[in-house]
């Protein structure tokens, strides 16, 4: 029998909602991945992820894996055994980082800060005093784990006064949030389709300096994975080369990644940022008329990505069955330390709109009062409304 996945809301942490007319483009027919239609789309591609970067980044290109595979392949190139790399974590995607580093036979120089508050420039700082060898910082500019982002700005440019690459993971950032590459002077910077993209899960996109080109061109070792080592990737997907077979690239998903980033080109990126700013608003204010907290201070907060903490006397698993099996409502659990402690409620991508935001409250709310919460009914929704039409467009 043929799967028939339910229809379901994806409000967590992702995959997010995808674009109906991604879902169209993956179903058109497959062609070779040599195909020269096929090489002009790669071309596309590659300048639609120049802007959604905001980069002129020669090296920027859709990896044919899931975004965890954009994180493996910056440090596997741009890392060698024995280096030094001073690595942020204030969640979950920071130890990934940790164990990329050490699984390289290089060094984690571990910067720790609380879950839930973001990545403190003065540690940062005092890290790089203290090891002035190392060869890169790497952060997470937008901590899925815990719903804050990150001053990648400031952390970039620390990076580049101490003539230290910069590594930032952008899988939850792009098009939720401002990511301005070249900007920021960063130096490898990595995203996902399944994100704030609203595509199918399972590509990276990834984006390298020229520094960071030269020093992958000019690596002492090998590129420890080969799949991933850039120097062979693009003698398939680099410009001014005859493209020749490296891997078969999922030609679809890449219909549906280009698919996806017409939509946001032709949205426009300071819409598509102030869209998610928007419904996050109008959800904030709907959870603290249900008497909700968000853990994140305000400055911190990503739109995208909302940490609500469990109230006292709340099972926090039956609430998200509820939404599960009553609205067909996925929200996110809490991972690591906050396993358990919040709800990751997200707004991504074609999910962050008014009417999921609408649908999210009042499945809340309904999932609340089951467990005796009393609530005044509608009030969320109300405070949602009320926070949309003091909004201006
Ligand atoms: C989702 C996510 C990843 C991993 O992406 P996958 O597509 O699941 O491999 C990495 N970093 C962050 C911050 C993420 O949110």
């Amino acid at each position: 029998m043929s799967f028939k996945p339910p229809i379901r809301t994806l409000m967590g942490p992702g995959p997010s909602d995808v674009y109906p007319q991604v879902s169209a483009a993956l179903a058109r027919p497959t062609i070779g991945h040599l195909d020269p239609a096929f090489v002009e789309l790669m071309d596309e591609i590659k300048s639609l992820l120049q802007f959604a970067f905001q980069t002129k980044n020669e090296l920027t290109l859709p990896i044919s894996a899931p975004g965890s595979a954009g994180m493996e392949a910056s440090f596997v190139n741009l890392i060698e055994p024995g280096d030094k790399v001073i690595v942020c974590q204030n969640g979950v995607f920071g130890g990934r980082m940790q164990e990329n580093v050490t699984r390289l036979g290089a060094q984690a120089i571990m910067v720790m800060d609380d879950w839930g508050t973001a990545v403190s420039i003065d540690k940062v700082q005092e890290a790089v005093k203290a090891h002035p060898d190392a060869c890169a910082i790497a952060f997470v500019h937008a901590e899925t784990s815990t719903g804050v982002r990150s001053d990648a700005q400031a952390l970039c440019a620390l990076a580049q006064q101490h003539n230290m690459l910069s590594i930032v993971d952008t899988v939850t950032g792009l098009a939720g949030i401002e990511v301005a590459v070249d900007d920021w002077g960063a130096d490898a910077v990595y995203s996902g389709t399944q994100k704030c993209l609203s595509c199918v899960p399972g590509i990276s996109p990834i984006t390298f300096s020229s520094r960071a080109q030269q020093i992958i061109a000019n690596r002492k070792t090998p590129v420890q994975s080969w799949f991933l080592d850039m120097n062979l990737v693009m003698g398939y997907w680099g410009a001014g080369v005859k493209r020749a077979y490296h891997h078969t690239a999922p030609v679809n998903a890449m219909y549906a990644l280009h698919e996806s980033l017409l939509i946001l080109k032709d949205q426009g990126l300071e819409a598509s940022w102030l869209k998610h700013k928007n419904n996050h608003l109008a959800l904030r204010a709907g959870l603290e008329a249900l008497g909700l907290t968000l853990v994140v201070a305000e400055q911190d907060r990503l739109p995208q990505l909302n940490a609500v903490s469990v109230p006292e006397g709340v099972d926090e698993a039956q609430v998200r069955n509820k939404l599960l099996s009553e609205y067909n409502l996925e929200i996110g659990a809490g991972l690591g330390q906050l396993a358990g402690k919040v709800w990751r409620i997200g707004l991504m991508g074609c999910a962050s709109k008014a009417d999921n935001v609408r649908l999210c409250l009042h499945a809340l709310e309904s999932a609340l009062a089951a467990q005796g919460h009393s609530i005044e009914a509608g009030a969320a929704i109300s405070a949602a409304n009320a926070a949309y039409a003091s909004q201006v467009n």
